[in-house]
């Protein structure tokens, strides 16, 4: 079959590391007789230098026509390039703000999976670590206090802050779906999180996935107060498949359990909306430090591809066998430098590859 891929390689390390998906992208392409074809899309600072702007109409018409977008990473150092003096709305990150609003990406998915060979990365102690970790965080993304209406002002000559959390029960309901649809290709299990012991918006969240989950009888659900679950992500981060929840919420608790897999390089992240497309992008920035040295870690962004095969192409075959490739070129002791053992003992029994290299062995595993 055929899909029509548009990629946006960005800024920094963002082609090399899109380079080397594409490489494992091509191999699942002729292992499974797909065809994938790609149209590269601009955005981000090498959008500014070529058009003026982060992300040109033309670039929207390319995203929204694509079978789903693959991206690097945007920006650059934000202290020393000429893109951060340019006024907010023109800079880099404005791009993929837009981009996200365009294409109404109201869904980010975020995995916290822990590599076999990767536990000493993980700062949690072995016996909480147990046999490793495998779950999602489902955070809805256009939606609630970073959303709603905010105001600073002086009220009986003292300077007041307000901020509002909205939710209608429609954002609720698609957000709940998606975080269903994703259990059931999983291990079939919702934790819902919020704070409904406060929050009305928090109350209607409950009553409208508790109606949604009526949908899905394979799939066991639990609610979760939100301070309980930042506890139980560091105490029995195993209890979890998906967790599903709010925009703020999300935001602390997918940072919480990405550093508790221990390296960002190995990141990815999905963003979608109600149609089958979606953007996949590694959870990382564009590393302007090291771009340009083969140095990158690509498995973030390989592994984004993966999750475009599985939730987009619905290609989980082909899924499987890229995130099983990654786990093997671990095994096999090939490190990129930001995951090789810091100890001088440890060093001898590992290989250290560059960015493209990592691609190949990846790619040749698949
Ligand atoms: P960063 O994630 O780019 O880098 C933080 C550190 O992690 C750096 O030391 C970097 O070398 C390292 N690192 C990141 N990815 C790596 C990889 N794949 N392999 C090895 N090492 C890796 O964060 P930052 O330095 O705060 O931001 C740099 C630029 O990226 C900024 O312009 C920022 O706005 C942008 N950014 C873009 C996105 C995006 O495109 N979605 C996300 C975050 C940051």
């Amino acid at each position: 079959m055929k899909y029509h891929v548009g990629v946006i390689s960005g800024d920094g390390i963002g082609p090399e590391i899109v380079n080397e998906a594409k490489k494992v992208l091509n191999a699942v392409g002729t292992k499974f007789d797909h065809d994938f074809e790609y149209e590269e899309i601009l955005m981000g600072g090498c959008s500014i230098d070529a058009t003026g702007v982060p992300l040109t109409d033309e670039a929207i018409g390319q995203a929204k026509a694509a079978d789903a977008v693959l991206m690097g990473s945007i920006g650059g150092n934000t202290s020393t390039s000429p893109w951060y003096k340019l006024e907010p709305s023109l800079r880099p990150e404005a791009g993929l703000l837009k981009l996200r609003k365009s294409l109404n990406l109201f869904a980010n998915l975020r995995p916290a999976y822990l590599y076999e060979d990767l536990k000493e990365a993980c700062p949690l102690r072995d016996e909480i670590i147990g046999d490793g970790f495998d779950m999602v965080i489902m955070r809805e993304l256009t939606g609630g206090l970073y959303f709603g209406e905010r105001e600073t002002k002086e009220v009986n000559g003292v300077m007041t802050a307000t901020d509002t959390l909205t939710y209608s029960e429609e954002e609720i309901r698609r957000i709940a779906v998606k975080g269903f649809d994703i259990a059931m290709k999983r291990r079939k299990k919702v934790t819902s999180v919020d704070k409904a012991n406060v929050l009305d918006s928090s109350r209607l969240w409950r009553k409208v996935v508790e109606d949604v989950a009526k949908d899905y009888p394979e799939v066991t659900y639990e609610h979760m107060l939100v301070d309980n679950c930042a506890m139980q992500l560091v105490k029995n981060p195993a209890q979890f498949d998906v967790i599903l929840t709010e925009n703020m919420f999300g935001d602390i608790l997918s940072d919480e359990a990405s550093m508790v897999t221990g390296s960002i390089g190995m990141l990815s992240s999905a963003s979608m909306n109600d149609t089958k497309s979606g953007l996949y992008e590694p959870s990382h920035g564009s590393a302007p430090d090291i771009a340009g040295q083969d140095i990158a870690n690509p498995i973030a962004t390989i592994l984004s591809a993966a999750m475009m095969l599985r939730y987009s192409f619905d290609l989980d075959k082909e899924a499987d066998a890229v995130e099983a490739a990654v786990r093997q070129v671990l095994k096999d002791g090939y490190r990129t430098v930001d995951i090789m053992p810091q100890e001088d003992e440890k060093k001898p029994y590992f290989t250290q590859v560059g960015c493209s290299e990592m691609g190949d062995l990846i790619a040749g595993r698949v």
